[in-house]
């Protein structure tokens, strides 16, 4: 599943605030100390390091660090000062130890899987997340009533979830949609530093391929192409992405096994369940194909919008109009889908691109999980437009709840996004922050001062909006807001491990001053 912020340059301005190599010996100053922290760890992940060794720093001495560094909530430490500071510490502490080369095919192995339960979690997730999809995909059929009461009446004939033409449209859209994500055209964004000081490019030409597709739909529909072929077939379509984002994760896994130790991701556990489904390569490509890049943000992403609009477009060729619900529904997620290519290079950023590796999770959340579920609410309205929300008053206020959660989404993402591009920028200067010994700050006031996760918090009123407008008769089509909740609370309890890794002290200076981690003054 994307994840998504609008950062386009932070690492520009971490590079402003701070040379590569005084950079790199901070980083590893911090994660040396937190990796002895987690002792279970046998093997930590390749270090960043300088042009010819490792550094260890003591971890007395990173604590001395965060005790220097994080007594005070501030807005006017500047981040030079902040890292000249903790240079100075820990270049008179640090000591020589390893020589440690990137390439060595030696296996990076974790003795502490972390997250997802591990090997068992990954091999139970493996088996019971395409279950789900069909779970709910059967349930919502318009055989079945939508209903979570009662068991439905389950599919027996095989021709009835395969077909080989559907596979041959399915893989045509993947092999459309990386034919475009391969023209030239559109700027390419520098990644992440990895952890071999490397950046690497990234094609981001996401509106022009929404662009074209849109017009091959356009032109679909004028040429009187059935509208109602994919909701037709639409188990069918369910068992190809499936099926397909099986193979693909097995191919990233292969290709993994072959890959020197230093293109694998942090989170590399060695235990053969748990890689396949965390995935085990940070950044897999085939040439200048980006293989994680493109599958988070086009066929699942593109392809949802398309399903949605494939039903507005069939009931208007059958009825004449859309349904209200259906229409609002589908305008809702189109605006997501559209800031999501809009601000594409900011997905460089996020966890998804920068930490997790490339594996089943991912490549069956942006091939089946996206497209088959995140399409529940027009499928459903579609199917029982009876139930759906047809009040002007209530869509009217479902209208609002979008508004407020789009503002709050796109302000914290821009919010931070600004202060990482740079923390002097007027539209942000005034906010309060907590210094880190990283010498990057954290925000503690504005969007970032209501909850610690205010982008999660928007993401979440959008998803509940989106439900609302198929009516309270049923509870299956609330799944996409129940499970983004769980999903999102996951994701952050994850993601707030690694800032107090990254951020010690200040971290928790961070969680004291703002306590809500979801839903402000709540939770
Ligand atoms: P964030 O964009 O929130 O990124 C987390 C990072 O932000 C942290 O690692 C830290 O990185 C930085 N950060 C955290 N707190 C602060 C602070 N107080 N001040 C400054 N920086 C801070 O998370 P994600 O990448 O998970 O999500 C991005 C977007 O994608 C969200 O809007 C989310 O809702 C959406 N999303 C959507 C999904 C979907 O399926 N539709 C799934 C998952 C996410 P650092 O300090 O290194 O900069």
């Amino acid at each position: 599943m994307p994840a998504r912020t609008n950062s386009k340059s932070r690492s520009r301005s971490r590079g402003r605030t701070k040379s590569a190599s005084q950079s790199k010996a901070v980083a590893s100053t911090q994660k040396n100390g937190s990796s002895k922290a987690r002792k279970s760890r046998s093997i930590s992940p390749p270090n960043i390091v300088d042009d010819s060794m490792s550094v260890r720093v003591s971890r007395r001495i990173q604590d001395k660090i965060q005790r220097e560094l994080s007594t005070s909530i501030s807005s006017d430490h500047s981040p030079g000062d902040m890292v000249r500071k903790s240079l100075k510490i820990t270049e008179t502490k640090v000591e020589k130890v390893e020589k440690k080369p990137f390439n060595s095919p030696a296996k990076e192995v974790h003795s502490e899987p972390i997250a997802f339960g591990g090997a068992v979690g990954g091999a139970a997730l493996t088996i019971f997340l395409p279950l789900v999809v069909y779970a709910l995909v059967i349930a919502c059929d318009k055989s079945n009533g939508c209903r979570h009461d009662r068991i439905p009446f389950i599919p027996k004939r095989w021709q009835q979830y395969f077909d080989v033409k559907i596979f041959g449209v399915v893989l045509g859209w993947y092999v459309f949609q990386a034919m475009l994500a391969l023209i030239p055209l559109g700027p390419v964004v520098k990644g992440q530093v990895l952890r071999d000081g490397r950046r690497l490019n990234y094609r981001c030409n996401g509106l022009l391929a929404l662009l074209v597709t849109v017009c091959v739909f356009a032109l679909l529909y004028f040429l009187k192409y059935d509208m109602s072929y994919v909701y037709q077939h639409w188990l069918q379509f369910v068992t190809a992405s499936i099926f397909l984002s099986f193979v693909l994760a097995v191919f990233l896994y292969v290709k993994a096994l072959n890959a020197p130790a230093k293109d694998h991701a942090p989170e590399s556990t060695g235990s053969m369940f748990n890689d396949f489904f965390m995935g085990l390569e940070l950044n897999p490509r085939i040439g200048n194909l980006d293989l994680k890049f493109f599958f988070e943000l086009r066929p699942g992403l593109i392809g949802w919008m398309l399903i949605d609009w494939s039903l507005c477009a069939s009931q208007m060729r059958a009825d004449g109009s859309v349904h209200p619900a259906l229409f609002l529904v589908t305008l809702f997620q189109t605006i997501y889908v559209l800031d999501a290519l809009k601000n594409e290079s900011s997905i460089l950023t996020t966890m998804d691109i920068t930490t997790e590796g490339f594996g089943f999770m991912l490549a069956f959340g942006d091939l089946a999980w996206v497209p088959c579920l995140y399409s529940l609410q027009a499928y459903y309205i579609y199917t029982y437009p009876q139930h759906a929300v047809s009040n002007p008053y209530a869509l009217g206020a479902i209208c609002l709840l979008e508004i407020i959660g789009l503002v709050i989404f796109r302000g914290a993402n821009s919010q931070k996004d600004q202060f990482r591009n740079n923390p002097n920028n007027p539209a942000v200067a005034h906010l309060k922050t907590i210094p880190t010994a990283t010498g990057k700050k954290l925000l503690v006031s504005g969007y970032w001062g209501l909850c610690r996760r205010p982008n999660y918090f928007g993401d979440l009123l959008m998803a509940t909006a989106w439900s609302l407008t198929c009516g309270f008769v049923h509870l299956l089509p609330y799944f996409y807001p129940i499970h983004f909740f769980i999903l999102l609370s996951h994701r952050q309890m994850r993601d707030e491990a690694y800032c107090k890794q990254k951020y010690g002290a200040a971290w928790e200076k961070y969680c004291h001053a703002v306590p809500c981690r979801l839903i402000p003054y709540i939770f």
